[in-house]
């Protein structure tokens, strides 16, 4: 799809006053660059590019928007706040309601603390996880993503070796790398840091394997070390109690961020009775410029309230399997295979033998011009506002990607 006029516009302004045209996973030039940098509006699950182009969404904000863009229940919450006051001297009362829903809807949970970004929030955890034990060492998964900070940036620049000392990998649901790992940091283990489920970028994702989440739990109980679950990405997407509910195991802490308050920046760390103590004051030191902000603490309580009264996770999951079946029937009527991995709500479409994902990239440019956007590597996620009209307008232009990828894949063949 040809780059839209506005949207080239901005990038070249955008070139000379901000490094490399855009920070981070969201400039489009580390995935596609033919898909729009610039978005000018949002609605329920569909978004329109600054050039006014319609999209079905399939990457919901990479995960924020959840129950859909100007979800009347948030946005009435939100403004009700805000009409009293947002960034004032201390938090607003909804700072205690907000705290109390959550250790309500998270069995793990004796106590919850704010902040504003993912990052903010893994980082604390192992902060208090270290402050807790008065131990150094934490076990990290071999490619896992916690955040841009200078202890599990997935870049060295600017990195010293210093900041991450102390960490020792093992690999995702494998129990005798993660006992490997404890051994090694025997006496000195602070906690052991994983993601909800595998998700990766750019692989094939995979739930947590239940023995490997038990064996997890054991060795952090064994040696009172902290289990620190990074629910960043999945938290209330997959389970209102913490995705590790489903395979029956408690972390001591956990982080939450990017769906909480759908689309509101909030992020949040909940913890048990035994780390209280650690994530007093006097003890670990967390405070931020807006981590007191109470309009996305209201929004917060009002998105986990309308998911649990809206049973929205069960339309999610629904939704999702209507996408995948959608899908592998036009990637088997095209005579393609592609692996869907991973929740369904979390969708995850690698096309096989596509190692530059030059197969992927075609799908989703193709479907873009259609009016949906995919993405070819990272997970995706639906939210409660993709009814199944939408799903089947996504499924139309993803049937017009379907026949660019095999076109591709034809081209890979014949250049072989
Ligand atoms: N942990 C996980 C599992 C994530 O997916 C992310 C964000 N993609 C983070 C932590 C960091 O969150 P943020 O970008 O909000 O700092």
């Amino acid at each position: 799809m040809d780059i839209g006029e506005r949207d080239h516009d901005l990038r070249e302004r955008a070139r000379k006053v901000i490094p490399g045209g855009l920070w981070g996973h969201m400039n489009v030039n580390a995935f596609i660059p033919g898909y729009p940098q610039f978005f000018a509006r949002g609605e329920g699950a569909e978004l329109w590019d600054v050039d006014g182009r319609r999209f079905v969404d399939f990457m919901c904000s990479w995960g924020p928007n959840i129950l859909g863009h100007h979800n009347p229940a948030v946005e009435d919450a939100a403004a009700r706040q805000r009409s009293l006051g947002d960034a004032m001297n201390g938090p607003g009362a909804v700072l205690v309601e907000l705290a109390e829903l959550l250790v309500e809807t998270l069995p793990f949970a004796e106590w919850a603390l704010f902040q504003k970004n993912g990052g903010d929030a893994t980082t604390a955890c192992v902060t208090i996880a270290r402050a807790g034990t008065g131990r150094r060492k934490i076990l990290v998964a071999r490619g896992a993503y916690h955040g841009a900070v200078p202890w599990c940036s997935p870049s060295l620049a600017g990195v010293t070796t210093e900041d991450r000392a102390h960490l020792i990998h093992y690999d995702y649901n494998d129990a005798e790398s993660l006992k490997a790992a404890a051994e090694e940091a025997k006496g000195d283990l602070a906690g052991i840091i994983c993601t909800a489920f595998l998700h990766d970028y750019g692989k094939d994702q995979a739930l947590v394997d239940p023995e490997f989440a038990r064996t997890a739990r054991e060795i952090c109980t064994r040696e009172d070390a902290a289990l620190i679950v990074d629910d960043v990405r999945a938290g209330f997407r997959l389970d209102l109690r913490g995705t590790w509910a489903s395979v029956g195991v408690e972390a001591d802490l956990s982080a939450y961020s990017k769906a909480v308050a759908n689309g509101y920046a909030l992020a949040v760390v909940a913890g048990n009775e035994r780390f209280r103590a650690a994530a007093r004051p006097g003890q670990v030191y967390t405070t931020g410029s807006f981590w007191y902000g109470a309009v996305s603490m209201a929004a917060a309580v009002a998105t986990i309230t309308t998911l649990r009264d809206e049973a929205a996770i069960a339309h999610m999951a629904a939704m999702g399997q209507r996408l995948r079946d959608g899908l592998g029937k036009l990637a088997s009527e095209n005579g393609l295979s592609v692996r869907q991995t991973g929740p369904a709500q979390m969708p995850m479409v690698l096309f096989d033998d596509d190692p530059d994902f030059a197969v992927g990239n075609a799908f989703c440019l193709g479907a873009l011009k259609a009016g949906a956007y995919f993405h070819p590597r990272h997970n995706m996620f639906i939210c409660a506002a993709h009814t199944p009209a939408l799903i089947d307008r996504g499924l139309e232009a993803a049937a017009v990607g379907m026949k660019a990828a095999a076109q591709a894949r034809e081209h890979r063949m014949a250049v072989a």
